[in-house]
């Protein structure tokens, strides 16, 4: 396509380079008294050609450009896909790193506006061919009819190149200030009115903070679009001056050759029309050489971010079928970036089809445990064990198979019900059968076939508006019916039962751990008398397990953690109860 917008544009060249000398030839030669009818039909040729060449050239453009824009969308959604594909399959921990978050933001406004995507990169390479092909042309002319003039016209160049060079690089640099800005601004403008935010921003009266740091890195991000325009415009104003020199200097050269007798008046048009080409197509060639290079380091931020290296190791040893024990062996963890370790010296076993609750103060490490367990991170020093094996050597796809969680912030997504229940089998893979069973072990199957389109309702009203809202206590059901349908040996629930009362989640528990059966399970919960049907319990507190013990055990133990928590608690609803 770019080929036949090539002809398109050379076309339109020969129009108005040569045809326009040739009719001046023509008009002069018969208002010289030349022979009238010859001259007559040459001139009415040259301005037939004028209008065919005219023509021809628009329709090539027109088509070539039509099937570029389309090819456009084409190639950017190939593009926008691999960004969120890298962004899903990247390693979790980086979803929480600055440096990458803003590497997104770059490599997003990287191969979108700013570079143009995959045609904006083309086209630029497209304009240099074209001003190329435009320049050697003009050259031609010039060595012909006026070689003096080539010279001022290189050096005008030379000096235009550097002046553009110049700007292009206080456009990049901040470019790359904007990335930061862009996302910071994006929070506050676009995430935080989104619907997930939408309770707690109305009923704090968030609107004002939200706009007051809207505002200010809208501020910031124009402030840097500013410094770039002042950083940038005398560099414009030096290339202006230098080309008034040029064509002052073309002109009055022309015109002295004219009146001179050496060139005739058709030739000091094209003249003319070949010094502005020739300064065009070198200043075209110039400008699309920079565009070109600065395109390509807009959208390298792209390669950069698909290029982001691993932050786990990866193993390819396979997991075993059958029993699996786990092992955490003196393991000590801090997040990544921070100072102060989350947990330290942890050691436990857990046998395989044991039921282990976990208990604990907020913040005292639970979930994290989980996240090092399910290799959303790895120990910084320690090992954990499956079946013997440090869990990094396991191929890491197959090893997090091994797992059904539940986390507390687990989220549904806007698909149907059935499809957030049996999440990742496509459609044909779904047995819903056991969808409905999982659905029914969680209490929420007599709801769900309530709903309009029973289990193909989808959930939120993104895509239908018929789409169904969940209550919260639905929800945490819809999430457990996902980790029952899964049907892994190792499930984990942290702490989702937040939303349902006392009973209900007594009840789920109760369900749960039944359900489970001989398979392991952890359970994370405030609640302690959903503790007692567990083997042991582990009580998580300054930063490693203080205390470990079946219900009884650690009941009984004077001055313990959790016997304290349980009486506390006991007390409450001993107190609720009267
Ligand atoms: P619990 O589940 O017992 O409430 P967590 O495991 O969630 O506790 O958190 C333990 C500690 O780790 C807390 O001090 C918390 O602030 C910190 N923490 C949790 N997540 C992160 C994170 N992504 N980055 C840095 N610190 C974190």
């Amino acid at each position: 396509m770019y080929l036949i917008k090539l002809i398109g544009a050379v076309l339109g060249e020969f129009k108005l380079l040569l045809l326009p000398k040739l009719l001046v030839d023509e008009v002069v030669a018969i208002s010289e008294g030349a022979d009238l009818s010859q001259h007559l039909s040459n001139a009415i040729l040259y301005i037939a050609l004028t209008l065919g060449a005219e023509f021809l050239s628009n329709v090539l453009q027109n088509i070539a450009n039509s099937t570029i824009n389309y090819e456009k969308v084409y190639l950017d959604r190939i593009l926008t896909y691999r960004l969120s594909q890298k962004s899903m399959e990247m390693d979790f921990q980086y979803t929480e790193d600055p440096d990458v978050l803003d590497q997104r933001t770059k490599a997003q406004d990287g191969i979108e506006w700013y570079s143009g995507g995959v045609t904006g990169i083309i086209s630029c390479f497209y304009d240099v061919v074209f001003n190329l092909a435009l320049m050697v042309t003009s050259v031609t002319l010039f060595m012909f009819y006026c070689p003096l003039l080539l010279p001022v016209q290189i050096i005008g160049m030379g000096f235009i190149c550097f002046f553009n060079f110049q700007s292009q690089k206080v456009a990049l640099a901040a470019f790359l200030r904007l990335g930061k800005l862009n996302r910071l601004f994006g929070y506050y403008l676009y995430d935080v009115a989104s619907q997930k935010y939408g309770k707690d921003a109305r009923l704090y009266d968030s609107s004002e903070l939200m706009s007051g740091n809207a505002g200010k890195f809208g501020g910031m991000t124009v402030d840097t679009f500013r410094d770039q325009s002042v950083g940038t415009v005398k560099f414009d104003y030096a290339g202006n001056v230098v080309n008034a020199f040029r064509d002052g200097i073309s002109y009055f050269y022309l015109g002295y050759r004219t009146i001179k007798g050496f060139l005739t008046l058709g030739d000091l048009t094209m003249c003319i029309s070949a010094a502005s080409r020739l300064y065009q197509s070198l200043l075209g060639i110039g400008r699309s050489f920079t565009n070109l290079t600065q395109k390509c380091s807009y959208a390298y931020q792209f390669l950069v971010y698909l290029d982001y290296p691993d932050a786990l190791y990866r193993g390819d040893t396979k997991v075993k079928e059958g029993e699996h024990e786990i092992v955490f062996e003196n393991v000590s963890f801090k997040y990544p970036r921070a100072e102060e370790y989350v947990l330290e010296n942890v050691n436990i076993r857990i046998k395989s089809g044991e039921h282990l609750s976990i208990v604990g103060l907020n913040g005292a490490g639970k979930t994290t445990f989980i996240k090092l367990l399910c290799r959303l991170y790895d120990v910084t020093e320690g090992r954990i064990l499956i079946d013997g094996v440090d869990i990094k050597e396991y191929s890491i796809e197959e090893y997090r198979k091994l797992f059904a969680v539940v986390f507390q912030d687990f989220q549904l997504f806007a698909f149907s019900l059935k499809d957030n229940v049996a999440m990742g089998k496509a459609d044909s893979d779904i047995d819903e059968k056991e969808v409905e069973e999982a659905l029914k072990l969680s209490g929420l199957y007599e709801d769900a076939i309530q709903l309009d389109e029973g289990l193909n309702t989808r959930l939120f009203k993104s895509f239908d508006e018929h789409g169904t809202e969940l209550s919260g206590g639905q929800k945490q059901k819809a999430a457990i019916s996902r980790a029952l349908y899964r049907n892994a040996p190792i499930v984990i629930l942290d702490e989702p039962t937040a939303a349902l009362d006392p009973l209900a989640e007594y009840d789920i528990y109760k369900k749960f751990d039944t359900l489970v059966g001989g398979k392991s399970a952890i359970y994370i919960s405030h609640r302690l008398s959903s503790c007692k049907f567990c083997d042991h319990i582990a009580v998580f507190s300054d930063k490693t397990i203080k205390e470990y013990g079946t219900h009884d055990e650690l009941v009984s133990k004077e001055n313990g953690i959790y016997a304290e928590m349980f009486a506390a608690q006991s007390q409450y609803y001993v107190e609720a109860a009267s």
